[in-house]
């Protein structure tokens, strides 16, 4: 196909995230990605910002991940996990539960993060049901959080940023508190805690579990607190008897800086829902870990089972890449990576704290935002980032990177002074242009 019939066809039929069909914004057509760059059809590679969504944490089209996918096609694609089972299932649920926070080695795999969100709303929903409190089944979530686009996951979404106050009246009713205050380094106070602690004092009678993203709020607005607010988060939960979903979908694997970032806190969750990076951005996956006395109560209680059973659970293709994931975190060094990232984000951003646009510059683990006082014109902005050779795509007043772990001191220079350079000449011209035009 010719590139413009490309874009005419795709325009016709395919809806893309958050987007209108019948005034479509831009997309480019990307023919080939490696390592940390894209190739356009046209010929021009971009540098990758985005990691396509925290996922591709070891670069495109790494040669482990496809030796891993390519070996386990010749024994089988794709298998039902209703009565069988393999072994790359098996061997990535001893690891998984070898390396996230201790006891959570109970593990449901499903296909994607709003599914590991659903199914962890059910475990949570159905404990109570087992123990003999149904009435012990609202969710309490954070305001600013996400944590994902189907009806469940949406519901605990924060109801104004999240998108889906469209849904408002159709989903169920939980409860939000107001988000942790905003640092990483910051002492928390008893007064940091006073609104979770009264809410769940209120409600602990109805109230199945408090979800929330460990540390860093991601698609809900780029926000870091504090490891201290966390810990006694954790054991307010305990004390109210309320359980804890920790939303590790886009933290896990490294990202924040610590492998998984309840380790930041020290503590274990009751339930854990890994996603995003899982397969290193091969392919859409997911898991939801738990403790044994959680699986086991679920097991003892009148459905006898966990009520959830996707068509693709366990995939194999999945499950192997998955494992050569994991082994290639562990062979780079994913700790020294982020580290060095860290500390390159933290020297290549801050020029841009003194812009009169921005207002704030945050850099934790491999995760760098710039927040503006305004939203930006997303086509108009992306345009400029795609001429100048650089994957990035804010989202309202915020522009951040989280680029593959793989890139080199170097790369990450020059995607951070291209990235400031076209926030310069952007709010250069757009002093006439409104966000929406
Ligand atoms: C992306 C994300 C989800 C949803 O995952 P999908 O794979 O898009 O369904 C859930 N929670 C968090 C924290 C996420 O970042």
């Amino acid at each position: 196909m010719l590139d413009d019939q490309i874009i005419v066809l795709d325009q016709q039929h395919i809806w893309h995230p958050y987007a209108s069909m019948d005034n479509p914004p831009p997309a480019y057509i990307v023919a080939s990605a490696s390592g940390v760059h894209l190739k356009l059809r046209d010929g021009r590679y971009l540098l990758d910002g985005m990691s396509s969504w925290w996922c591709t944490i070891h670069g495109y089209n790494h040669p482990r991940l496809n030796a891993a996918l390519q070996q386990q096609m010749q024994a089988m694609s794709h298998v039902m996990f209703g009565g069988l089972t393999h072994e790359p299932a098996v061997e990535l649920a001893v690891r998984l539960a070898n390396m996230t926070p201790a006891g959570l080695d109970k593990l449901f795999f499903s296909d994607s993060g709003s599914v590991a969100v659903e199914v962890a709303i059910k475990i949570a929903i159905q404990y109570w049901h087992a123990v003999g409190q149904p009435q012990k089944n609202r969710l309490l979530a954070l305001r600013h959080g996400y944590h994902g686009d189907t009806f469940g996951a949406m519901a605990v979404c924060d109801p104004v940023t999240g998108m889906h106050q469209l849904f408002r009246d159709t989903l169920p009713q939980h409860l939000f508190v107001p988000a942790p205050p905003a640092g990483f380094e910051r002492a928390c106070t008893t007064m940091d805690l006073a609104p979770l602690a009264q809410l769940l004092e209120q409600h602990q009678h109805e109230l199945a579990a408090l979800i929330l993203e460990p540390i860093v709020q991601g698609a809900g607005g780029m926000r870091f607190y504090s490891p201290q607010w966390l810990r006694q988060a954790a054991d307010l939960c305990r004390e109210h008897h309320v359980l804890l979903i920790a939303d590790e979908i886009a933290t896990g694997f490294g990202r924040s800086g610590a492998l998984f970032a309840c380790n930041h806190a020290d503590i274990s969750p009751d339930i854990m829902c890994l996603g995003k990076a899982i397969t290193g951005g091969t392919i859409s996956f997911a898991a939801t870990l738990t403790h044994g006395h959680i699986a086991s109560t679920i097991s003892n209680g009148t459905a006898g089972c966990l009520m959830h059973g996707p068509t693709f659970m366990g995939n194999p293709l999945a499950c192997s890449v998955a494992l050569a994931s994991l082994e290639l975190l562990q062979s780079n060094n994913w700790q020294q990576q982020v580290n060095d990232i860290s500390e390159w984000l933290n020297i290549e951003l801050s020029p841009a704290q003194y812009c009169d646009y921005v207002k704030h510059v945050r850099v934790l683990g491999a995760i760098g935002v710039i927040e503006l006082y305004q939203p930006v014109n997303l086509a108009r902005i992306q345009a400029m980032f795609v001429a100048s050779g650089i994957w990035v795509r804010p989202f309202g007043r915020l522009v951040y990177l989280m680029p593959p772990y793989i890139i080199s001191k170097e790369e990450l220079e020059q995607l951070c002074r291209l990235l400031l350079q076209v926030l310069a000449s952007y709010h250069k011209s757009s002093h006439h242009v409104s966000p929406m035009s």
